[in-house]
């Protein structure tokens, strides 16, 4: 009979604890779900991500290769070639990447060998892109082209603007030498990324250059899967 009362009165005391404040639910955000700002409690789930929501899922990893397919520049023909994620270097900062409390420098080195007949004859197009995991649209109306050519974002992270990001891209190709029966070009794009620290929602990648993509603004609106290649900068 002891032991039934002091369990009866141990759980009064946790009802009673819980009613002593109404909880503040602060609003879901794409890592958290909503949460009580007094006790911590949360409720239902975080934001569904837009990749998510699209079935966005293929990636290449850093050190992949994959086929790439993309347009020829004086003819509507294909050429098709390789592309690569040939680095990733994380820094907080160095003689080019000023450091920005709170913040990371992704430096990304991205490569595209081209050297099928098509290519060889009539050369080829490339494009590349950047854009976010979470909130695709958020991310583009964020972006800014900025005369210095380091074009500026915000992305949100654990609920928080960061509107520090930065994205600066510097590309050059090889000349055509030969190789085998034809010829090789190899283009060479590095993307230099400021991003909070440990936040995993930026992609980057190229696409098929005869994609159609005229009135279409959004990554959803003309991503489809045969002509992208992904890599998702995390880490
Ligand atoms: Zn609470």
């Amino acid at each position: 009979m002891k032991r039934f009362f002091t369990l009866l009165l141990s759980l009064t005391l946790l009802t009673g604890c819980s009613s002593l404040h109404s909880h503040q639910w602060n609003d879901a955000n794409y890592q958290q779900p909503s949460t009580c700002s007094i006790c911590h409690e949360t409720r239902g789930l975080p934001l569904q991500a837009d990749f998510d929501a699209y079935g966005i899922t293929a990636f290449v990893t850093t050190g992949q290769s994959a086929a790439y397919t993309t347009r020829c520049q004086e003819e509507d023909l294909s050429a098709e070639g390789t592309f690569t994620v040939s680095d990733h270097q994380i820094i907080a900062s160095d003689s080019n990447h000023a450091a920005v409390t709170g913040y990371n420098w992704h430096i990304i080195t991205m490569t595209i060998d081209m050297e099928d007949p098509n290519s060889n004859e009539y050369g080829f197009l490339y494009n590349y892109f950047i854009t976010d995991f979470y909130d695709i649209a958020g991310f583009e109306m964020s972006y800014k082209a900025n005369e210095s050519g380091s074009n500026s974002f915000t992305v949100n992270y654990n609920g928080q603007d960061y509107d520090k990001c930065l994205c600066q891209s510097v590309t050059s190709s090889s000349n055509w030498t030969k190789k085998n029966d034809g010829f090789i070009k190899t283009v060479t794009i590095v993307m230099n990324i400021l991003i909070p620290e440990n936040y995993d929602g930026i992609v980057i990648g190229v696409r098929n250059s005869a994609l159609d993509t005229e009135g279409k603004y959004l990554f959803n609106e003309y991503y489809s899967r045969d002509d992208f290649i992904l890599y998702r900068v995390d880490g």
